[in-house]
């Protein structure tokens, strides 16, 4: 059969993720299961987002996926600005191009071996492109990139707003969500405080209300995981609408779960670098410290966690140092700090991929913001955390690992939010050499044998992804 017959006959799906490291990441990479799966992806983000996938994919890319870039606006956004009021901007400035691209993909379908879109799948913020669905008469399924239990909180928010919980004032305890353990103010998104500008609101409660109108969830998770929170998602009094939802996660890399050979070729100077001082250390011995892609620690935070990794003198400790753009580790680390730590510890303040040094046999716990990526990246690969939330949704995913999963240990903070060195100190021993340590690692090395599970072949991540194939599918005409 020709290829363009082939390619006429092939489900195509418009893929719109939230321009932000943390939700591209899954979303590329489930971009190739689907293409994987005989999916055309139509992949449409910010210019300089599939610039940089491009770049990092390069021909390892799978040709199903087209990548389209949407004009950057940034020249017309005030750099002094708020997070949430520039992020605010970032996504209202993306409506028209996106429309326009969703048009032109009909249009052209007319003329190329293309078919025209079946269906938009979009992230959860991204509450617009329901509309746009609704314009061309196709449906939207939403892609939620955190845990369930996240995605049950955001469900009930009308009941928080009719009750006055949302916005979130501090220290509201035994707060109430269907099916799942009483929570508290902090087990919230951050971003729903009364402290984050109305803007942001005005944007994201919107946002997370239209999820009620799309025609399915598609959630990074795993039924072996979660299985509490997704029985919750799936309840009349959180979802009134009776939204499918397809727990299809963990979504990695495929080669991660096939553990191949890395290509070098691939690999930046950094990763490199990274891989060869990991090679030196004995297996499960180093401590990774990383924070995500966003969150910069306080100057105070950054001052604790070294005197703490100075104080723990035989440590190991690889650390992605993210500082502020006024700061160098000069200026941010304690007097003598890094030529004391030379021999034990390795510092980088570029993008090195995680999952190279999550899923390396020398590296043996992490000490985390608990961003959900980070978290399903340290359980797959077998790693206990020591969590340090930051924001959004970090706390309750931090409560999760200690408390439920018990795949990490809890790390105390005084009462102004810092984590003092003496603290860490504690944590970081316990973790690597204690036996609550040992404990909590061979609990995240059973997970990582059932998320390999959940994904395999007969797993319950593939019947969920089947699923959706066929839902998606079914829409096709
Ligand atoms: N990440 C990475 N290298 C870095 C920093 C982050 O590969 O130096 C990846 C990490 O593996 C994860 C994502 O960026 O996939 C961060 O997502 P997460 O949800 O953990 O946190 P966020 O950045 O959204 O706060």
């Amino acid at each position: 059969m020709a290829c363009e017959q082939l390619h006429a006959q092939a489900p195509h799906a418009v893929f719109l993720p939230c321009p932000t490291q943390g939700h591209v990441i899954p979303a590329i990479e489930f971009a190739e299961t689907l293409a994987s799966q005989g999916f055309i992806i139509t992949f449409v983000c910010a210019e300089h987002i599939t610039a940089r996938i491009s770049k990092s994919h390069g021909s390892g890319l799978s040709p199903s996926i087209r990548l389209i870039g949407l004009p950057d606006e940034e020249q017309d956004i005030d750099q002094d600005a708020d997070i949430f009021i520039t992020m605010v901007k970032i996504i209202e400035n993306m409506v028209p191009a996106f429309e326009q691209t969703v048009n032109g993909l009909f249009k052209n379908s007319k003329e190329s071996s293309v078919p025209p879109p079946l269906c938009i799948i979009s992230d959860f913020f991204l509450s617009w492109s329901q509309d746009i669905a609704h314009k061309f008469n196709i449906p939207r399924y939403v892609f939620f990139p955190a845990s369930s239990s996240c995605l049950a909180v955001m469900l009930y928010l009308p009941r928080f707003i009719e009750e006055g919980i949302a916005p979130v004032a501090a220290d509201v305890r035994d707060i109430v969500v269907p099916g799942l353990p009483p929570l508290d103010s902090y087990d919230l998104p951050s971003d729903w405080r009364q402290s984050v500008p109305q803007e942001w609101r005005e944007y994201a409660f919107p946002s997370l209300l239209k999820i009620h109108e799309s025609s399915g969830i598609l959630v990074n998770t795993f039924n072996e995981l979660e299985r509490e929170a997704i029985d919750a998602v799936r309840t009349e009094a959180i979802n009134p609408n009776k939204l499918p939802i397809y727990p299809l996660g963990p979504i990695l890399p495929s080669k991660f779960f096939r553990s191949e050979s890395i290509d070098q070729e691939t690999l930046s100077e950094t990763e490199k670098e990274c891989l060869q001082w990991l090679d030196a250390q004995t297996p499960s011995s180093v401590l990774y410290i990383s924070f995500g892609s966003l969150a910069i620690l306080s100057m105070r935070q950054i001052q604790e966690l070294a005197k703490a990794l100075d104080a723990c003198q035989q440590q190991a400790f690889l650390w992605i140092l993210r500082l502020p753009p006024s700061a160098t580790a000069a200026t941010a680390l304690p007097e003598g700090f890094l030529s004391r730590t030379h021999s034990r510890g390795l510092i980088i303040s570029t993008w090195a991929g995680q999952l190279l040094i999550l899923s390396h046999p020398s590296t043996g716990g992490f000490l985390t913001h608990c961003g959900w990526n980070s978290t399903l990246e340290s359980i797959c690969s077998g790693v206990p955390l020591l969590p340090l939330p930051q924001f959004a949704e970090q706390f309750n995913n931090s409560r999760m690992v200690t408390e439920h999963w018990k795949v990490g240990l809890k790390l105390q903070r005084g009462p102004d939010d810092v984590a003092e060195s003496g603290e860490i100190e504690i944590g970081v021993r316990k973790l690597m050499q204690g036996h609550e340590g040992r404990a909590v690692r061979s609990r995240a090395r059973e997970l990582k044998e059932e998320a390999a599970s959940a994904v395999a072949e007969f797993g319950s991540s593939h019947a969920a992804l089947q699923a959706f194939i066929q839902a998606a599918a079914a829409s096709h005409t």
